[in-house]
């Protein structure tokens, strides 16, 4: 048994019997190497939300019942569940759909204070003509968007760090974008592309320093769900995650702020159960997390997720980052010999996340897809909403795999076989790729 085939004590093939998605031990049940896009999801999971639904469904926060103070006490347990999990305060944690949804209440706040809509204590949110907002060159859109349409409402300009021809980006590359000016600095702590772990203690010093005025937005989405977090001691001041990459249910994510911040941020959506008092001209609002929270919230999916979050807390994180970061090395290391195909993102011997893009030279990822997919392996392609990346890189697409808790050596094994066949498959290989004919001969 190598390291890759357990968690702790725990067999991966015991851990896909909790998974019903896995149920079919045949041979050639296809191997899902697309966590990275949404995970699969444990039975106890599903069992949560049931239970949530059948036994306890009653309006939270609304009303006098016991049943209303039940499932209210179960909504707000299940916060401070996940708050634990990612190193938040209560009251430091807002629902959310998910993560797009989560960056949108910080860029959207923003935008509401930059336009005076809210006091003197939303003066760190305001921008306007000459401040400076930082992406780097390898965000989700998720994580570029909000911030093209804050400085398009603000006048603020958007600058970009850039990556190298690997997909990375260095920090002399973000000390390039810094000034005094800078407002904002967004970045994702693990990309979804490169796999690329990013500094973050680096990072928040050095913005600390050179920009002092500048809110620190980390997208975790690519992290919470694979690696220990603790936004408190990381020192950002929001994060955003997704419970559907996580094991937990769609339609429930989060959005970390530091309770100061979170408090004074204007609200995005407005209505229900968000205010202190209400006039026909004017509402005040309540203290965060719920002036976020408007309106009727998913609660079976918040239930859910913090059985999600119970789940991963039993196999301990540190093991779970051991186990997916074992898989990716092994197969960085057999992609490395296929010749034609470029690994995206850090290379042979350097850490990085259970996740591996390829450029199949000469084949399109959609066609790389397909043959992967008759092969068996379920795989994402396409820019992987991050464009800009890819067009840095000189590719259109990529063809992406990526691991949870439940995927084995042999799935990874699987991939790395078939890819091995599509650049003869396709008519592309040249004589380089005589030795290649089984991706077994290069797997240890
Ligand atoms: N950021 C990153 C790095 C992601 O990988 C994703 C999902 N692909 C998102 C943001 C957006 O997540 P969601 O669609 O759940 O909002």
């Amino acid at each position: 048994m190598t390291i890759s085939d357990s968690i702790g004590p725990r067999a991966v093939a015991d851990i896909r019997r909790d998974f019903p998605a896995f149920a079919s031990d045949a041979a050639n049940a296809p191997a899902y190497l697309d966590s990275a896009a949404t995970s699969q999801r444990p039975a106890r999971v599903l069992d949560a939300e049931r239970d949530y639904l059948e036994r306890h469904l009653a309006p939270v926060h609304r009303g006098a019942s016991a049943a209303v103070g039940l499932s209210t006490s179960l909504f707000e347990d299940a916060r401070a569940t996940v708050a634990r999990f990612v190193g938040a305060g209560e009251r430091e944690l807002v629902w959310a759909e998910n993560a797009t949804d989560a960056l949108n209440i910080v860029a959207l706040g923003m935008a509401d204070a930059s336009a005076g809509l809210a006091g003197p204590e939303a003066s760190v949110f305001a921008l306007g003509p000459g401040d400076e907002l930082v992406v780097t060159e390898a965000e989700h859109h998720a994580n570029l968007i909000p911030w093209q349409r804050l400085a398009a409402r603000t006048g603020a300009t958007l600058r970009a760090v850039r990556v190298d021809e690997h997909g990375l980006w260095s920090l002399d590359a973000l000390a390039a974008e810094l000034t005094e000016r800078t407002r904002v600095v967004a970045f994702a702590e693990v990309s979804n592309v490169t796999g690329y772990l990013a500094p973050v203690a680096h990072v928040v010093s050095l913005v600390r320093e050179r920009s002092p005025r500048a809110l620190i937005v980390m997208d975790a989405c690519q992290s919470v769900p694979h690696r220990p977090t603790d936004f408190g001691a990381a020192g950002v001041d929001f994060a955003a995650f997704s419970g559907h990459k996580m094991l937990g249910p769609n339609g429930i994510g989060g959005l970390y702020g530091r309770a100061e911040l979170l408090d004074a941020l204007p609200p995005a959506r407005t209505g229900g159960s968000t205010i202190t008092r209400v006039t026909l001209e004017r509402a005040e609002f309540l203290p965060a997390p719920h002036r976020f929270e408007a309106g009727t919230q998913p609660v079976s999916q918040i239930v859910a997720l913090a059985e999600a979050v119970r789940y991963l807390d039993e196999l301990g994180m540190d093991a779970v980052a051991a186990h997916e970061q074992a898989l990716a090395a092994r197969l960085v290391d057999a992609v490395d010999a296929l010749p034609g195909i470029r690994i995206i993102g850090p290379q042979a011997g350097v850490a990085r996340a259970g996740l591996v893009a390829v450029v199949v030279d000469g084949v399109h990822a959609h066609d790389v897809g397909q043959y992967l997919d008759e092969a068996g392996v379920v795989v994402r392609v396409g820019h992987h909403c991050a464009q800009p990346l890819h067009r840095a890189l000189g590719a259109t697409a990529s063809t992406r795999a990526s691991a949870h808790v439940y995927t084995t050596a042999d799935e990874v094994d699987r991939f790395v076989d078939a890819l091995s066949g599509v650049r003869r498959f396709f008519g592309v290989a040249g004589a380089d790729d005589a030795g290649s004919t089984n991706a077994a001969a290069v797997i240890v």
